[in-house]
């Protein structure tokens, strides 16, 4: 079974189309590490399309927070309005559906899939003594995540751990050997807001048969989604960002 991992899409729909297309022909099933919403011009879009076509996902801080409206003193101002605007521009199907999203972490066909920290949702997983403590709780060998924008990850061998690193700034991909014997923790990137200097969405491809992972970047019509942001009147910090991927 060969799967596409997205991960914080957050409403950003050119850059998922632009994700689509790229990883077109190359995939059999869509898995989804959350934050479908927040940030972007394109919640209802974005929604409906993970209701349609992606086989599991599930919630994200930022879903919690849109369908709730809970827990938003955590979050920063432009983050706030976009939750609130989010919140409103939502159907009430579309908003009933973020609700509903399950916990992670959930595992699916032996693939573990978490929003943060395997055993903390919101927690941050950025350097490797946090990934560290966080291979206790991963109970299969290959645990997705997302939350901080930032594609890469962590291995953990009996000898250590360590950290993956993403494409480098020219390159399309970067292909992950995976060896026997090791656990790994893998960020596929954010497809709608990346934050680690590489403006383009970020997926990964995943065939856990042929143990192949493949780390992918690509470009997409940045200003569109901007503009998009503007005309919202959602903070416009919120479209700067895109094209910094900070
Ligand atoms: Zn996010």
């Amino acid at each position: 079974m060969r799967c596409l991992i997205l991960s914080d899409l957050h409403s950003n729909w050119e850059a998922l189309q632009a994700v689509l297309e790229d990883a077109a022909g190359r995939y059999d099933r869509i898995l989804c590490c959350g934050d479908l919403v927040g940030y972007g011009a394109d919640p209802n879009a974005i929604v409906e399309w993970c209701r349609a076509r992606v086989h599991t996902v599930i919630r994200g801080n930022h879903d919690k927070a849109v369908a709730s409206l809970e827990g938003l003193e955590w979050f920063n101002p432009a983050a706030q309005a976009a939750t609130v605007w989010t919140h409103h521009q939502l159907t009430g199907e579309n908003r009933a559906y973020l609700a509903a999203l399950p916990r992670g972490p959930l595992t699916v066909d032996g693939i573990a899939l978490a929003h943060g920290a395997p055993a903390d949702e919101d927690e941050y997983l950025v350097d490797t003594g946090e990934a560290r403590q966080a291979f206790a709780y991963t109970e299969r060998p290959v645990t997705f995540f997302g939350h901080t924008h930032i594609q890469g990850g962590f291995r953990s061998s009996r000898r250590r751990t360590e950290k993956i690193g993403r494409p480098g700034a020219r390159a399309k991909e970067a292909v992950l050997d995976l060896e026997p014997d090791t656990y790994y923790l893998i960020n596929p990137g954010s497809v709608g807001q990346p934050r680690d200097g590489d403006p383009r969405a970020a997926y990964v491809l995943y065939d856990p048969a042929d143990g192949f992972l493949c780390f992918r970047r690509v470009e997409y019509p940045v200003e569109l989604a901007q503009r998009k942001i503007r005309q919202a009147g959602l903070p416009d910090l919120l479209a700067v960002r895109l094209a910094a991927g900070r």
